[in-house]
């Protein structure tokens, strides 16, 4: 025999809410509007959630799971909700959880050159953070300054210095999820050689929430680079030659630690916007950063 269960709205709030020891549950039209639709970019996909989780500790992500679970209700995962691709946006009767509110940076590391991070703390932040201590977080996107390390991990977020270091995936050693039915696991670690077994962390970074709840993650930091970085830009007639040039300098022995290429509309968007009139240049801009010039390393020559 079928046994069929029905909840009412209030049942399913009132069993969420006793599970979310630590973190606020809301679920006013204001906050739910806010966090179901995201303000850079409109879809039909979205729809109001039910209930907006600001999550405080991994055991809320497992509480949120839990009443997710018991009434069949999906869940979508936002940090600091700068998707411009929808992904973080609520979809009608759901649980929106946040980890926006989980922003401890754990550690630093200097001796082994990693930070361990909670889901919520600010790539800009981190990166300020390590430079105190003479090191660096390399993804730079341009939501540099808003964006959550675990936004970042779970869209491989990249930027203008990914030509040098690499995107969010080659900066994450590790990481700590939680699974749909709750389970807690960790992967990877804090070390550069993981050269065994499935390679599961780099699974999840780039999976958009769809693999699992980010409650941590280990992040390569590097040494600042000694002397000053020479950042200019350049100007080309088309795109074509931008990136005949683009090939040619990687080639060249100056390893360039930046590159970001414009096309003729977006130059004409910024001089719309900035009053500038970069336009008048040339088809195409290519923004640049080499690594550091000789003069100020030779502080280390007696
Ligand atoms: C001005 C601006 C500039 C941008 N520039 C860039 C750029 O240069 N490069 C680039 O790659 N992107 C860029 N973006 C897009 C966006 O900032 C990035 O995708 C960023 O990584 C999202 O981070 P977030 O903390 O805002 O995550 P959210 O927007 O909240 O979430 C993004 C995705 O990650 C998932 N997610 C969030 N937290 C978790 C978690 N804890 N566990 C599992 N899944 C999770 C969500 O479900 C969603 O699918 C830009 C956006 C803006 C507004």
């Amino acid at each position: 025999m079928t046994v069929f269960a029905a909840f009412d709205h209030d049942e399913i709030i009132d069993y969420l809410k006793k599970q979310v020891k630590d973190g606020k549950v809301f679920t006013d039209e204001d906050t739910l509007k806010k966090h179901s639709f995201s303000p850079n970019v409109t879809s039909e996909q979205s729809g109001l959630a039910s209930a907006f989780i600001e999550a405080h500790s991994t055991e809320d992500v497992k509480g949120v799971l839990k009443a997710a679970r018991k009434f069949h209700i999906p869940v979508i995962t936002q940090d600091q909700f700068t998707s411009t691709v929808v992904g973080a946006d609520g979809i009608t009767n759901s649980f929106i959880i946040s980890t926006a509110k989980m922003n401890k940076i754990k550690e630093i590391s200097k001796a082994d050159s990693v930070a361990v991070v909670e889901p919520g703390v600010i790539n800009g932040d981190l990166d300020k953070e390590a430079r105190k201590q003479g090191m660096f977080y390399a993804p730079d996107p341009g939501s540099r300054p808003m964006s959550g390390i675990g936004g970042n991990a779970a869209t491989n977020a990249g930027g203008m210095s990914t030509v040098k270091y690499g995107a969010t995936r080659d900066n994450v050693l590790g990481l700590k999820v939680v699974l749909a039915d709750g389970r807690e696991l960790k992967l990877g670690g804090r070390t550069l050689k993981q050269t065994f077994s499935y390679d599961l962390t780099h699974l999840f970074v780039g999976s958009e929430g769809t693999l699992g709840i980010i409650t941590e993650i280990t992040v390569k930091l590097m040494p600042i680079p000694l002397g000053t970085p020479l950042m200019g830009i350049a100007f080309f007639e088309d795109m074509g030659t931008l990136a005949k040039a683009v090939a040619d300098i990687r080639i060249s022995g100056v390893y360039p630690t930046m590159l970001e290429a414009l096309d003729a509309k977006t130059i004409a968007a910024i001089d719309k916007l900035d009053g500038t009139n970069y336009s008048a240049n040339g088809g195409s801009m290519l923004i640049f950063q080499t690594g550091c010039q000789h003069k100020s390393s030779r502080r280390f020559v007696k």
